[in-house]
C-alpha cells in the first residue's frame, strides 16, 4: 500500500486536536471538507460516526488492561489509514519520549497503518527504521502560534531529514499553515504535503489550503 494515497497529491492532513466540542459541529465541519480528499483526524469519539481516515494518536499495546487507550488494531478495524504519532503536544503534555513514540511507530506499522511521525529535530527520528512511515516536520515555534517557518528554512530541514532517512520517506510540513503560505511549502520547499492544525477547523480556509497546495 503506498504511503501517500493517489486521491490527494500532495498529502494534506487535518489535525482537529480536541475540537470541536459536539458531534453535531464535527459532522457539519466534516461534511464541508471531506470532498477535498484530505485526511481528516478528528478526536477518537467521532471517528466511527464520521468514517474519517486519520487518528491523532494510539497506544503501542495490542490489547488488555490499559484504561483509556486505543490500540492500532482497533483503528485498523474501522477504516483508519493514517495515525499521527509523536505530536509535540503529546510530547509536552503527556510526556511522551522518543522511546515511547518509537514503540508507537512500530505498533502502527505492524497493524498495517500509515504512521505520521511528528518531529522538530533530527534526533527524534528512529535510528533503525528508515522507511514505511511519513515524517511531519513541525518546528515548535510554529505550532499554533501563527509564526510559520520561512519555507527556505523548512526546506533545509526537509533535505536533512531525507538525507538521514532516504528519499522514499515522504516529508510533510506543519506549523501555522494557512492559505497564504501553503503553496510555498509544497511548490518551493519541496514538501510532500502539509499537516494543518488550527486552519483545518475553518472550512473555507482549509479548502483553499488544499486547492493551493495541490
Ligand atoms: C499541528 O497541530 O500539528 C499544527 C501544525 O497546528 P497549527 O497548524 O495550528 O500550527
Amino acid at each position: 500500500m503506498p504511503l501517500v494515497s493517489n486521491e490527494v497529491k500532495p498529502l494534506i492532513i487535518a489535525n482537529w486536536k480536541m475540537n470541536p466540542p459536539t458531534l453535531r459541529e464535527a459532522t457539519f465541519l466534516f461534511n464541508q471538507v471531506k470532498k477535498t480528499g484530505a485526511v481528516i483526524c478528528p478526536p477518537f469519539i467521532y471517528l466511527s460516526v464520521l468514517k474519517a481516515s486519520g487518528a491523532q494518536d494510539c497506544s503501542w499495546e495490542e490489547r488488555g488492561a490499559f484504561t483509556g487507550e486505543i490500540s492500532p488494531q482497533m483503528l485498523k478495524n474501522l477504516w483508519i489509514e493514517y495515525v499521527i504519532i509523536g505530536h509535540s503536544e503529546r510530547r509536552k503534555y503527556q510526556k511522551e519520549t522518543n522511546e515511547m513514540v518509537e514503540k508507537k511507530l512500530k505498533a502502527v506499522m505492524a497493524a498495517g497503518l500509515k504512521p505520521i511521525l511528528c518531529i522538530d529535530k533530527i534526533s527524534q527520528l528512529p535510528q533503525d527504521i528508515k522507511q514505511g512511515f511519513i515524517v511531519a516536520y513541525e518546528p515548535l515555534f510554529s505550532i499554533g502560534t501563527g509564526k510559520a517557518c520561512p519555507p527556505e528554512r523548512a526546506e533545509k530541514m526537509r533535505i536533512a531529514i531525507q538525507k538521514f532517512l532516504g528519499k522514499r520517506v515522504p516529508v510533510l510540513y506543519g506549523g501555522s499553515v494557512n492559505s497564504q503560505n501553503a503553496r510555498d511549502y509544497v511548490k518551493k520547499a519541496g514538501f510532500d504535503g502539509l499537516l494543518v492544525g488550527g486552519a483545518s477547523l475553518k472550512p473555507k480556509e482549509f479548502i483553499d489550503i488544499v486547492k493551493l497546495a495541490c
